[in-house]
């Protein structure tokens, strides 16, 4: 049996030890080619199955309706944030933003490189993190689109619904919650995600979304930027990342072949309850940073009473086996980050060694 670490990391994290595993055994020989396929061309008949399955899957796994492409680009989500202004926003119109976080605050900045933008609504300024209720968001009739952030993987936050928009497009950045949950993905005209936390290795950057909505770009966009770039050449314009969209392939297998999302949201829905039980049963001795309301599924969010004791628990966790649960640099604090691929036995190691750690130092 492979030891496997209790991997909380933020991005890169945890993959399916089954995929893993199968990527090993195909590693040199992929599908009895005698290459694997990190060696062949992305107009091979094998890289073009890779290609297309993968397309499928996505669209299958979110119950997407036909007009729906799946793209797989590169720069990350962080090349996004300044793709969907570049092709979406002109001149009359304005990009409108829900700020909810670090993640949010860099898609609205590079916004603002490219055109009028406009807050469609803010997150509190102070106390703890939260999402802004639906009622609060105002979207100009004269927007391109609504850009929301779906889950704030620094703050711990997450839509648990997402806003009507009407005639307006409305975008999810869902990087660090994407296929974690069911919900209606035909309620968004894009969707996007830096595939390095629930769909895979990084390297590939996922876009699904209408195809009548990102197929005319700007003739100005340089040509790898333009959408319709990659949706007229069915993602393979140029050569892919095609190691990360093989994984991918395999991480989509193992949703699917696991239940699909109803199931994924059941599994992070409980294994996260677990966590955050013991944070709401700690008596104050942890404290969530997010609303209850607002709670991610994805990014546990805490802290305890003083850094030094902050200080005692990673080192403690890191000598039993835990990784990564060290908040981002810029909010400090703990986060556990649960995504799909980690176990439920880690979060109830997690559990278990947190109030383990209350009783010793409480
Ligand atoms: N959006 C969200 C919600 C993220 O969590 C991240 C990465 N942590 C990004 C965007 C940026 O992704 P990338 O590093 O792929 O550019």
């Amino acid at each position: 049996m492979t030891k496997r670490a209790y991997n909380f990391n933020a991005g890169p994290a945890a993959l399916p030890l089954e995929v893993l595993q199968q990527a090993q055994q195909e590693f040199v020989d992929f599908k009895g080619i005698g290459m694997s396929i990190m060696e062949i061309s992305h107009r091979s008949k094998e890289y073009e199955q890779v290609n297309g399955e993968t397309q499928q899957l996505l669209l299958e796994l979110l119950g997407l309706p036909s007009g729906y492409k799946v793209l797989f680009l590169q720069g990350g989500a962080s090349t996004q944030f300044a793709m969907i202004p570049m092709n979406l926003l002109t001149a009359d119109k304005v990009g409108a933003y829900v700020m909810t976080g670090s993640w949010a605050e860099k898609a609205y900045q590079e916004a603002q490189l490219f055109g009028e933008t406009f807050l469609a609504a803010s997150s509190n300024e102070s106390g703890p993190l939260n999402i802004p209720a639906l009622s609060d968001i105002r979207v100009p009739d004269n927007a391109a689109y609504l850009h929301v952030t779906s889950n704030e993987t620094i703050a711990g936050t997450q839509f648990h619904e997402f806003p009507d928009t009407g005639s307006v497009p409305l975008i999810g950045d869902m990087s660090s919650d994407i296929l974690s949950r069911s919900f209606d993905a035909s309620k968004f005209a894009m969707i996007y995600a830096g595939a390095q936390k629930n769909l895979g290795p990084s390297g590939v950057t996922v876009v699904v979304a209408r195809e009548d909505f990102l197929k005319d770009s700007p003739k100005h966009v340089p040509t790898m930027l333009r959408y319709s770039t990659h949706i007229k050449n069915d993602s393979l314009y140029n050569t892919p990342p095609a190691y990360s969209v093989y994984i991918v392939n395999l991480v989509l297998k193992w949703i699917k072949a696991n239940g699909g999302l109803s199931v994924m949201e059941q599994r992070n829905i409980e294994k996260t309850a677990l966590v955050y039980d013991t944070i709401d049963n700690s008596g104050g001795f942890y404290e969530g940073l997010a609303t209850k309301d607002s709670r991610s599924i994805m990014n546990i969010t805490f802290k305890l009473q003083s850094e030094e004791l902050e200080k005692a628990f990673i080192k403690e966790s890191e000598a039993n086996g835990f990784v990564g649960l060290k908040g981002h640099r810029s909010v400090g604090h703990l986060r556990a980050s649960t995504y799909n691929a980690v176990p439920y036995e880690s979060c109830k190691a997690l559990a278990d060694f947190m109030a383990d750690f209350q009783k010793r130092n409480g």
